[in-house]
């Protein structure tokens, strides 16, 4: 096939990413990267770089919402520094139980992954805004939904169903899992040598861990919203099901309206939970290692708290798994966070896991395991707009 180059747009509740990529012969060249930052504020950020890294545009404009942001991209793409894109990839982080498959997008389709907008309300509305536009702006450039559950297909039943009702599950409440492009560029960076029994902890501002057995998942940490599973950066992850109801009766004694109530525990428990919750300072890890130097101790328990829970769900993977092979970080604070994957790994030397100190003390790729852990650990930063990239060209048929 002649090289195409191929659009990837990956928008979150305040930005949007975009990077434009050569996709030719199996040969993949990232021409160049941006991102809007900053939606709703009046300060945003507008940046574009080169493969090289050298900033084409350095700006702080006002992006009082997502129509002014995503106007900055399209307008940056239509000044003729950048060839036009043949196709664009949208990353889509859930479509709900019907659209389970990467595909063309069309208005129907749209519709579609909009009506389970609750699913992932802080993603979908933005994502599902940017495709109707790029539809408009872009009428004879093919754009293809890539899922972040794609990845999740392959799980059990048994890991899917939730013990609840039939009745829900026949409305779509299942375990669905999320960062699933990631999980997929991790296990696409380590073959041909995929192991058997590998666990991946993609730890970010929002946090997940998968069970992946020769490169198929077989379990992941989020389920039916990316609220659950383990605790991140201001999300609970999973909680006793009764506290739910405890909080929103304390709400609906002041808040009559049953939405009204159910949007407030909403926000609870995405927006002011984890370590933002526990902490009561962050949810930034940067900054709770700071205050835990400067000796504050609610940042420590946050920060225990985060830590100890991964601990136990690498332990029951490692159970799921029966044994294990590879540990792998990714994710701002999996691939940074050099004290986090220390205070993770230090009590798994019974599971076979075993860190080196001098190697852990790396941020980015690095094997990070002692050479006589029976377990390797490494850090694989995720590819996830090459993992997108693939996809179209695989969907474009070429
Ligand atoms: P998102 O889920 O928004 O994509 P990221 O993968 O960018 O999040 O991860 C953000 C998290 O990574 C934040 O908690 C941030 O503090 C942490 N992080 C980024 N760089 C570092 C670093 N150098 N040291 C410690 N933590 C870091």
């Amino acid at each position: 096939m002649s090289s195409l180059p191929v659009l990837v747009l990956n928008s979150g509740s305040s930005s949007i990413k975009f990077s434009l990529y050569e996709a030719g012969n199996g040969e993949r060249t990232r021409l160049f990267e941006g991102a809007v930052d900053g939606i709703g504020t009046d300060q945003g950020k507008f940046w574009i770089k080169n493969a090289s890294g050298t900033k084409l545009v350095d700006q702080t404009p006002e992006v009082p919402s997502r129509s002014v942001a995503f106007k900055l991209v399209v307008d940056a793409l239509n000044s003729g520094q950048f060839p036009a894109p043949a196709a664009i990839g949208h990353r889509t982080v859930c479509g709900g139980p019907t659209v389970r498959e990467n595909q063309r997008i069309t208005p129907q389709l749209i519709d579609e992954i909009e009506s389970y907008a609750d699913l992932a309300p802080l993603h979908t509305p933005i994502a599902v805004y940017i495709m109707r536009e790029a539809l408009r702006l872009f009428p004879a450039t093919p754009n293809f939904a890539i899922l972040d559950t794609y990845f999740h297909r392959t799980l059990p039943e048994v890991a899917t169903r939730m013990p609840i009702p039939t009745e829900y599950v026949a409305i779509g409440v299942r375990k669905y899992g999320y960062h699933g492009i990631s999980y997929e560029s991790i296990v696409y960076q380590l073959q041909p040598n995929v192991p058997e029994k590998l666990v991946v902890a993609h730890l970010g501002n929002g946090a997940s861990i998968s069970a992946i057995r020769k490169g198929e998942c077989l379990d992941t940490s989020m389920a039916l919203t990316p609220t659950s599973g383990l605790i991140s950066g201001s999300r609970t992850g999973d909680i006793d099901p009764g506290i739910m109801i405890f909080i929103l009766k304390k709400i609906a004694a002041t808040t009559p309206n049953t939405l009204d109530a159910a949007e407030k525990l909403e926000t609870v428990v995405s927006k002011k939970s984890g370590l933002l919750g526990v902490s009561e300072l962050s949810n930034d890890m940067r900054d709770l290692r700071e205050a835990i130097d400067a000796g504050n101790t609610k940042a420590r328990l946050a920060v225990d708290k985060f830590c100890w829970t991964i601990a136990r769900w690498i332990g029951s993977y490692v159970a799921e798994l029966n044994g294990l092979d590879m540990l792998v970080f990714t994710g701002g604070i999996g691939e940074n966070d050099i004290a986090s994957r220390a205070e993770i790994c230090a009590e798994l030397g019974g599971l076979g896991i075993k860190l080196d100190p001098a190697r852990n003390n790396v941020r980015g790729a690095a094997v990070i395991s002692a050479e006589d852990s029976p377990v390797t650990v490494r850090v694989i930063p995720p590819l996830e707009d090459l993992m997108i990239v693939n996809h179209v060209v695989r969907l474009l048929g070429e």
